[in-house]
This record gives C-alpha cells, structure tokens and sequence, in this order.
C-alpha cells in the first residue's frame, strides 16, 4: 500500500433531513401520494448544494405511514420518490442513505422517528463526524429524534416558511459556512 493511500479522510458530517414538510411541502391529508402533490420547498435545492459543497453528506429520514398498505401502495410512493430524488440528481444532489420507516404509529416498530434504528443502523456502516452533524425537520419528532441521537437539532416550518432555532427561538437559515463548521445559523 502506498503512502498516500493510507491517509484516512477525515469522517463527514451528515444532515439527517426529514422529506414531507421539509424537502417538499407536505400536504394538508399528509400524504405526497400522487406527483400533482409534489412542491419542493422554496430555496431546498440551492441549501442542498450548498451543504453538498461543503462536504456534509445528505441522509433522508421518512416516515411514510403505512407504506405498502392497500390505502398507500408501494408503488405510488416509488412514482413520487423517484420524481423526487431525479430532481435533487439532475441538480447534483444526491443522498448517502434514504432511509423509510413503513409503519404507522400503532405498530410500535423500532424505526418510526424519533425513535433510532434506521439512523443506528447507518452510523454503524460509516465514519461520521457527529459533532457537525445535525438533523433537520419539520417537526417535534425530527427534534426529538435530534435528542435521541445526541446530535444538534434544526426545525423548518411547515409551509415553506423559515423555521425558528430551538434553543434561541430565533429563525434559522442555512447559509454559507467554512468546511468543518456547519453551514447553519441562527438570522
Ligand atoms: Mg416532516
Ligand atoms: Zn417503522
């Protein structure tokens, strides 16, 4: 092995994103279930670059309740994640990991945000740089999710309006930042 090749690259860090509510708007019945449904959430695309560009790996985080089920078959949620995931592509931006808990509430599965086993399962296949990380969301159980894996959480509101910071309660914006130190701040 040569010299060079045994330098290890320092871990990433990765955002953690939610999709419904924060990547696109999430409808009033709460289901992308059709593309006519699909809004990207304004400014989503040039903050994904931006975060790509400064070295964070992108993980999606979903709760697709009842995935699968008579009332929301697999294939209607592949039309509009596929829809999705091409136009992140067709702008450079493409994900690690997307990872999809199919369950509803009352299953009691192990993986529906907050809880952590599809993140876990993630951590255990990578080096990452936890400290830079951070989850993002739309809601109290991406926070909450935040708090179960020890990693800074960022709420975004719902309706494509900035969000506000958790500890400061001021909003938060995703802005430019030097590598290593997260491109998010508190306007
Ligand atoms: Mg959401
Ligand atoms: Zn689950």
């Amino acid at each position: 092995m040569s010299a060079v090749a045994s330098i290890a690259q320092p871990p990433a860090p990765v955002v953690f994103v939610d999709r419904d509510g924060t990547l696109i708007e999430e409808p009033a019945d709460a289901q992308v279930d059709s593309l006519s449904k699909v809004r990207f959430m304004p400014g989503v695309f040039a903050a994904l670059s931006e975060l790509t560009r400064h070295g964070y790996k992108l993980v999606m985080v979903t709760n697709q309740d009842g995935l699968g089920g008579q009332a929301y078959p697999r294939t209607v949620f592949e039309e509009v994640q596929e829809f999705v995931l091409n136009a992140f592509s067709s702008q450079g931006i493409f994900f690690d990991a997307v990872l999809v808990c199919p369950h509803t509430a009352s299953d009691g599965c192990a993986c529906r945000k907050p809880r952590t086993q599809l993140v876990d399962r993630y951590l255990g296949t990578r080096e990452v740089d936890l400290v830079a990380s951070a989850v993002v969301g739309d809601r109290e159980t991406d926070l909450e999710l935040a708090r179960n894996l020890a990693l800074r959480g960022l709420r975004i509101q719902r309706g494509g309006t900035p969000g506000a910071c958790r500890s400061c309660s001021r909003d938060v914006v995703i802005s430019p930042g030097r590598r290593r130190r997260p491109p998010f701040r508190c306007a």
